[in-house]
């Protein structure tokens, strides 16, 4: 079983950053509304995760960390088929199969919070008391200490933290009522507050992005029966270059895609503009007209009608582009 988490984890847990975005996946999906980070040494030192969500009964601690239907998969040559699994439902089962995790939680109906680690070889999962509020703590110490090819494979400290800090950011970029805090070896180094009106959108927004690109930022709205779409565009100018600011979101989750950058291209080509642009985009549409993350570490969509979404696109950034506010010298 352990063989078997471990090679689930090669497939998703590549990095630091890969971790992370589980870690905070789980908290938003638990309805966190504030996620402190705090990484040590670009994460291969140790990552904590705590969060104000709803908290995992005791009586579920131990089923969070298990092990999901990875029998089947006795040896590295059967690595083909944890594909077929997917990765849902293995992602604290992976990582706490390359380190050492602790999960630590309350729920509100709870008196007592309780703590939950795997151990030894066959990863029995131990559960005892412990002292925390409502929520949850997720603890990953020495990642891939017992996985030395992959420990190998870090880079520097400080690249592996750039990793995180991106990772964040996309997250983050979804999440506008969620406060994020994130530190590196004790020092605050991002923090991104709740943004709930217009000026707090756009301070977020360049706390996020940067102020060069917040500062050029006009928005887009646009929607038919289908299709809607709501975001930032913005322009590099001879000043600064903000076009490497590119995030898509399709139903909430982050994409990279070629339609996208087709539409975009052909937008900014109709409307005879030469610079290139940076955007942060949300396109919503019927969940059963797109499939997303075929593969949960890439970020690859299909979209099931595509010439006609890219016509959406490319028409709203047309539009958004002609109507943008001339900028000031
Ligand atoms: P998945 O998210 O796909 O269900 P995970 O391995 O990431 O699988 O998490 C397993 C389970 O542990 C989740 O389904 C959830 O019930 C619980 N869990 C994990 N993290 C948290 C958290 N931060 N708050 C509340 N519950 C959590
Ligand atoms: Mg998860």
């Amino acid at each position: 079983p352990q063989l078997a988490n471990q090679i689930a984890a090669g497939e998703v847990v590549e990095r630091p950053a890969s971790v992370l975005k589980e870690l905070v996946e789980n908290c938003v999906d638990a309805g966190a509304t504030k996620i402190e980070i705090d990484i040590e040494r670009g994460g291969s030192k140790s990552m904590v995760i705590r969060d104000n969500g709803k908290g995992i009964p005791q009586q579920e601690l131990a089923l969070a960390l298990a092990r999901h239907a990875t029998s089947k998969v006795a040896s590295l040559e059967d690595l083909e088929s944890i594909l077929s699994f997917g990765f849902r439902g293995e992602a604290l089962a992976s990582i706490s199969s390359v380190s050492r995790l602790t999960l630590s939680s309350r729920t509100a109906d709870a008196s007592e919070a309780w703590q939950a680690y795997a151990e030894g070889r066959e990863m029995a999962v131990q559960v005892q008391p412990t002292a925390h509020p409502v929520g949850t703590t997720v603890e990953v110490v020495d990642l891939f200490f017992n996985t030395p090819a992959r420990r190998r494979f870090l880079r520097a400290d400080k690249t592996e933290f750039t990793h995180i800090e991106e990772q964040l950011r996309r997250i983050a970029l979804a999440q506008d009522e969620v406060h994020f805090s994130l530190r590196h070896n004790g020092k605050l180094v991002r923090q991104y507050r709740p943004a709930r009106n217009e000026r707090q959108k756009h301070q977020r927004l360049a706390s996020i992005c940067g102020s060069a690109f917040a500062e050029r930022a006009f928005s887009l709205r646009c929607s038919n029966d289908e299709l809607a779409m709501t975001g930032f565009l913005a322009l590099d100018d001879d000043r600064a270059r903000v076009s490497d600011v590119q995030y898509f979101y399709v139903n909430g989750r982050v994409v990279r895609d070629k339609l996208v950058n087709h539409a975009v291209r052909q937008a900014l080509e109709e409307a005879g503009l030469s610079w290139a642009a940076g955007y942060v985009l949300y396109l919503t549409l019927d969940p059963h007209e797109v499939d997303v993350n075929v593969h949960p570490a890439k970020h690859e969509v299909r979209f099931h009608q595509a010439r006609y979404v890219h016509d959406f696109i490319q028409t709203a950034l047309q539009q958004a582009l002609a109507q943008r506010p001339v900028p000031e010298d």
